[in-house]
């Protein structure tokens, strides 16, 4: 089990509402849950997707702004959410998604409205599910771009990945399932296996294409004129070491990548949920009319901000209250009651979400000196 963890353990809804009901009863174009309610009427959001192929939609959100949101039920070809930037003189891609095939949707999409030269592609972040079909861009002859540490990241993750047999690594968490005191305790370990699953197996079929053009986080905010549209690409710690977002301030439009998920429990598989926590204050603080592309889920406004920063809260006050009480990380993990309200956000798996966040918590507050489980 050590060597097969190591990649894990290195590191040290919108609310249905009925003003929104109404307005897409009218509209009849926009799937349902389709936009948080602070969006519904925003003239800078386009009714009608400019393409829908089931597992992702691109929709207009800005002049030159689009944004490209999955839909992980109709299948996971993009998987993450990402976009693109339309200016006089240039285009730019965002997310390298799951496969070749997402990343083919996305361009195929810029193609419907524009043929200026593609300036890059650019992965938010190092994880697989926005980097693993970078090889289409690269074999279209597009620059791809990325935080500095994104190539280093990958190569130290999924190489090793790629090499492993998921059936053998698989086998510790089947005997969590098979061993498990309590249900809570089998569902939880049952996500992890698909959670494994859901990320080696992509992996595993994947020809790995690593950005060509690292950017020094040092430089940033570093701004690119596209002619006549700047975007502002900027650094943040907290879902990973490598996030990057991408800010269009004339419009209020952000891409936020993994460190904004909408109606999600945030994954933490190789996150720092505080400095995390604290990146999510500073998104708080952004023009009231900010329309948020998350990294997965809906399009949101700051109310999609507050809702991961209360869940946050959420995770941190559960966890203290059972550190206080001299209650072990591991035992604490599986102890995290899932509030009503946050009942039919996603996981990615029990662990990578609350487990992880629990022990890295766990382990700021000096509680535990055991090696992460995941
Ligand atoms: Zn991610």
């Amino acid at each position: 089990m050590r060597d097969l963890t190591r990649p894990f353990s290195r590191r040290s809804l919108l609310a249905h509402t009925s003003r929104l009901g109404a307005f897409c009863a009218a509209a009849r174009l926009i799937p349902l849950p389709a936009l948080a309610e602070s969006l519904a009427n925003d003239p800078r959001v386009a009714e009608t997707p400019l393409v829908d192929k089931g597992f992702a939609l691109v929709r207009q959100i800005g002049k030159g702004l689009y944004a490209t949101i999955s839909d992980r039920s109709k299948g996971l070809q993009t998987r993450s959410n990402g976009g693109f930037l339309v200016g006089r003189d240039a285009a730019l891609l965002i997310e390298g998604f799951q496969t070749p095939i997402g990343a083919a949707f996305q361009m195929d999409a810029l193609r419907m409205v524009t043929q200026v030269p593609v300036r890059a592609a650019i992965d938010s972040h190092f994880h697989f599910d926005h980097s693993l079909g970078n090889s289409y861009y690269g074999g279209h002859g597009v620059p791809v771009w990325a935080h500095g540490k994104v190539a280093s990241r990958m190569m130290e993750r999924y190489p090793t990945m790629q090499s492993e047999d998921l059936e053998k690594l698989l086998v510790p968490w089947k005997k969590r399932v098979s061993e498990a005191k309590t249900d809570a305790e089998r569902q939880h370990a049952q996500s992890d296996i698909e959670g494994l699953t859901g990320m080696f197996e992509p992996i595993q079929q994947s020809v790995l294409a690593l950005p060509n053009h690292p950017l020094d986080p040092a430089k940033m905010p570093m701004t690119v004129d596209l002619g006549g549209l700047s975007v502002v690409i900027e650094t943040y710690l907290g879902h990973t070491d490598t996030d990057l977002i991408f800010r269009v301030p004339d419009q209020n439009v952000v891409y936020t990548g993994d460190l904004l998920v909408n109606a999600q429990y945030p994954t933490n598989l190789d996150g720092y949920p505080t400095a995390w926590r604290a990146t999510l204050e500073k998104f708080a603080a952004f023009h009231k009319d900010t329309i948020f592309v998350p990294g997965h889920g809906q399009l949101c406004g700051l109310e999609g901000v507050a809702l991961l920063r209360e869940l946050f809260d959420d995770i941190a006050g559960q966890a203290e209250r059972l550190h206080r009480a001299g209650v072990p990380a591991e035992e604490a993990v599986e102890r995290y009651v899932v509030p009503d309200k946050y009942r039919n956000f996603r996981m990615f798996s029990w662990g990578f979400t609350v487990g992880r966040t629990i022990e890295q918590l766990y382990a700021e507050w000096g509680g535990t000196s055991k090696p992460l489980s995941y």
